[in-house]
């Protein structure tokens, strides 16, 4: 094999370090993939595939991007879930002895990025750890961009993949193997990568993030982590706070299917912000207030006294309307605190972010000014963490020049009078300025050209350009030809390269020095990270409890009491988002009755007339409360819950290729185990899914259980209206329907619950509208009647079910057994049923013919058709 080149060498030396990355290998302007990498690449990014030494035994592909578009090409092969190693020349190749010496400067992973354009900027992007250790699990997660770093312990797959799902985590390190059932379901369900590490790190800096962590466990968590952190990053990470342990119990409880059924932040069908809570409640100003809003969406408080906090700073805020908006007019001028301390630690922040640290330090005193007018006490610890930045916006504003440029080596950064070294460079400047005036002048005059005059460029540096007929009558040996162009020549002067020669020393050293001096300045902000990260708290908090206002303000909320007597009592209430795609007139309010002694409300009602919006209504109001906002409601009292469960709506788990009746019954039996008094339980139509019997005797039996045995507050709707005899049973249970109205033959849904059962099912009705064959309807008509009419009771309550099964009367119709099926009574009946209708079709025809002016061949045709009819049948 030909031998490699001293750059290839380099380059699979490193390649072999990094073998599960794509490497970026820096080459003059360009990062360049060889090898796989290259054809890899070359597809995912759309680049052209080119051959080193072509003509070589063995070409090597390669591909590359231009170095100032590379942080496009990463996201994108990021978002993928693949990982990127980029590697940078780390001395100058203009000073390097031999071979330019490189290094992988950083490891790019899908839970690591924090560079990220648009939208995506605002989230948070959370890495996640997992240690083990017999049946108990730490996981740590941390967020590189806003420096936030908390453990926990969890004990079941179930609790991790839950946590996991509601990190939105796309990345998980571990040091252990991870239990392959584990591993696989956390793949399936989230698609993240794991990332190995080898032996975990123990320094310094990291025993001082995990100082607060007491248990072994949480904190080999914590150094999985940050160990993973160090070897990727390649850089610091003073922004990373110190690790914080929380426990899931202390929040409102609910999984991740449940979060998703009631679109909490993204929607079931477009997977959009738009349409779900977070879309309604976020009227936040500040990238750090939309983060904190989605983290409190995902975890509802359970401490009443947090919950009262929050709504007394909701209640100030909304009796104020005038300081309200001028407050958010000036969060409207803060920026994102937490990235900006991000930059500043990774050394990546430039002037003009300096610049907007300051405009939203700037905003501090006025917003502190609002507040304590309206009431200082209730907001004492957000006041505490917003003061104390004046000497860094003096400083600022000291030093950085107000229209500095994005890049901080090219000068233009430091304001004149900041520093006076400084101030003496940028004095020779304008001398040279002044002096380049002069000798242009002089030249002219020397020269009697008028229009001779003195440039720059970047290339060629200063020069006196004279045009081209001009520049034959100069006879000055002083003047040295430079550059010829198309109408003018370009000179040179001894006198102009002494001038250039003091500019451009001039020009260099306060470039040099400017650059250090932001260093200065940005050391200096770093030092300041953790009350920096506070404040960022502080305004993020404040501009969350502002948008609660501004939403309960627009859309006329009321503040919920709290009890602990088990008291659901709404009066009112709406669903927040449907009322506002509605629109408040077109949504019909809905009461919730459930006193202390009501556990389970039964709900009966067609098809499409909003039982589970109902259900979704109490749901989310219930989260909307525990998170500290006002209700869509006339009053509300409520209990504190402890967990939700939802079986709503009928999604099948795609992703682990459940089919829907087994994903209910898994909802159901979560629910079941693990409700307490304290839980709120939704299950919509539960028990559809299988055959009716089936169904309608699982549902009973779980009314049943939820009664005898779990007593959460239950909504549970059903089309099983047999069911509705349960009231006369179970003394918690209350049944309800929705209202519904016929009006010429045709259905109107009220969508008003009413007190009691529904006096019958709209079923037919519904197919009716949905626009169903007439023939069909009204044959569903007759068989309805006939059911009816033959059924003892139509109820099972109190009856078992299996007694039930055995009296055949009409189960295989309800069934839907076919009417072929010859082997059964029903089938017998459903045939005379049948024969019924055609008997009286045919003597319809024969009663309709016009024997006057039909003639005989019609007659034979029409008798031919008659006979067919009944051969039919
Ligand atoms: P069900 O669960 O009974 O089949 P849904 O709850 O899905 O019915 O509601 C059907 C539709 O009725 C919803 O899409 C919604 O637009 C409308 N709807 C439901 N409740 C109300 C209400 N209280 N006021 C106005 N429209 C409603």
């Amino acid at each position: 094999m030909a031998k490699q080149t001293p750059m290839m060498e380099q380059y699979e030396a490193i390649k072999q370090q990094y073998s599960d990355a794509f490497l970026f290998y820096r080459v003059g302007d360009f990062f360049e993939l060889f090898n796989e990498d290259a054809k890899k690449a070359a597809k995912i990014l759309e680049l052209t595939l080119t051959y080193r030494n072509k003509k070589a035994e063995n070409p090597i592909p390669m591909c590359g991007v231009p170095h100032h578009a590379l942080q496009n090409y990463i996201d994108i092969l990021v978002d993928q879930g693949y990982k990127v190693a980029i590697c940078d020349q780390v001395e100058d190749p203009a000073l390097a002895k031999g071979m330019v010496r490189r290094e992988v400067t950083q490891l790019v992973t899908p839970g690591t990025i924090v560079e990220r354009s648009g939208a995506q900027r605002a989230d948070n992007n959370y890495l996640v750890s997992l240690a083990q250790c017999d049946h108990q699990w730490s996981l740590s997660y941390a967020d590189l961009m806003t420096g936030e770093l908390k453990v926990t312990t969890l004990s079941s797959h179930h609790e991790i993949i839950n946590e996991c799902a509601n990190l939105q985590t796309r990345e998980i390190v571990y040091y252990q193997e991870i239990d392959p059932s584990l591993r696989q379901q956390l793949k399936k369900r989230l698609n993240v990568i794991f990332s190995p590490i080898e032996k975990i790190e123990d320094n310094a800096e990291i025993n001082f993030l995990t100082q607060r962590v007491h248990s072994s466990l949480e904190k080999q968590a914590v150094c999985q982590l940050l160990t993973y952190i160090t070897l990727t990053q390649h850089r610091r990470l003073s922004h990373l706070q110190q690790a914080t342990s929380y426990e899931v119990s202390h929040y409102l409880k609910m999984d991740y299917y449940s979060k998703y059924n009631l679109e909490l932040t993204s929607s079931i069908r477009t997977h959009k912000r738009h349409g779900t809570l977070l879309w309604l409640l976020d009227n936040t100003q500040t990238a750090m207030g939309s983060r904190l809003l989605k983290q409190w969406l995902d975890r509802p408080l359970l401490l009443k006294e947090a919950i009262i906090e929050r709504q007394n700073k909701v209640q100030s805020l909304l009796d104020h309307y005038f300081e309200r908006h001028d407050i958010k007019e000036h969060l409207t001028k803060v920026y994102d605190l937490e990235r900006l301390c991000g930059r500043v630690s990774f050394g990546t922040i430039n002037a003009k972010e300096v610049l907007q640290l300051k405009t939203s330090l700037e905003q501090m005193p006025a917003i502190i000014d609002i507040i304590k007018n309206i009431s200082p006490g209730i907001w004492q610890h957000e006041l505490e963490n917003m003061t104390g930045f004046d000497d860094l916006i003096a400083l600022i504003n000291r030093a950085i020049n107000p229209d500095a440029p994005a890049q901080i080596t090219e000068g233009h950064v430091i304001k004149q009078g900041y520093h006076q070294q400084l101030d003496e460079y940028f004095l020779a400047l304008d001398h040279g300025k002044e002096w380049l005036a002069q000798l242009e002048a002089r030249e002219k005059e020397l020269t009697g050209l008028k229009n001779l005059k003195i440039g720059f460029n970047r290339v060629f540096g200063y020069y006196i350009e004279i045009s081209k007929q001009q520049a034959q009558k100069v006879q000055d040996p002083r003047f040295e030809r430079k550059q010829t162009l198309a109408n003018a020549e370009r000179f040179i002067t001894p006198e102009l390269k002494e001038i250039e020669q003091k500019m451009l020393e001039a020009k260099e050293q306060s470039q040099a020095l400017e650059y250090q001096l932001f260093v200065e300045i940005r050391e200096h902000i770093q030092r300041q990270t953790p009350a920096l990260q506070q404040l960022a708290k502080a305004v993020a908090t404040l501009d969350v409890l502002t948008s609660f206002a501004d939403v309960s303000e627009q859309y006329n909320y009321v503040r919920p009491q709290f009890n602990n007597e088990h008291k659901l009592i709404i009066e009112q209430g709406r669903h927040p988002v449907v009322e506002k795609v509605l629109g408040r007139q077109q949504y019909v309010p809905n009461d919730v009755d459930m006193p202390s002694d009501t556990q389970i409300l039964l709900i009966t009602g067609p098809n499409m007339s909003g039982k589970s919006t109902y259900m979704r209504q109490l749901a989310l109001m219930i989260i909307m409360a525990q998170i500290g906002c006002f209700l869509p409601a006339k009053s509300a009292q409520l209990p504190l819950f402890d967990q939700i469960f939802t079986r709503i709506g009928a999604s099948d788990d795609l992703i682990s290729g459940q089919s829907t009746f087994m994903v209910e019954m898994m909802e159901a039996n979560q629910a079941l185990r693990h409700a307490t008094v304290n839980s709120l339980i939704l299950f919509d139509e539960i028990g559809r899914g299988t055959a009716t019997y089936d169904g309608m005797a699982l549902a009973q039996a779980m009314l049943e259980y939820i009664s005898k045995h779990v007593h959460a507050k239950t909504l549970f709707s059903t089309h099983y209206h047999e069911l509705t005899q349960l009231s006369e049973q179970l003394t918690d249970l209350k049944n309800i329907h929705v209202g519904a109205v016929e009006k010429e033959g045709k259905l109107v849904f009220l969508h008003k619950m009413l007190q009691g059962p529904s006096d019958k099912s709209y079923g037919i009705h519904v197919a009716q509208i949905a626009g169903l064959p007439k023939d069909l309807i009204a044959r569903s008509q007759t068989i309805l009647q006939h059911l009816e009419n033959t059924s003892s009771t139509g109820a099972i309550a109190g009856a078992t079910v299996d007694k039930k099964r055995d009296e055949t009367s009409d189960l295989s119709v309800a069934e839907g057994a076919t009417p072929c099926d010859t082997t059964s009574d029903t089938a017998v009946q459903q045939l005379s049923l049948f024969g019924e209708t055609t008997k009286t079709e045919v003597e319809q025809l024969l009663a309709d013919i016009d024997l006057l002016t039909t003639t005989p061949l019609e007659a034979m045709n029409l008798l031919f058709e008659l006979q067919q009819r009944l051969k039919r049948s």
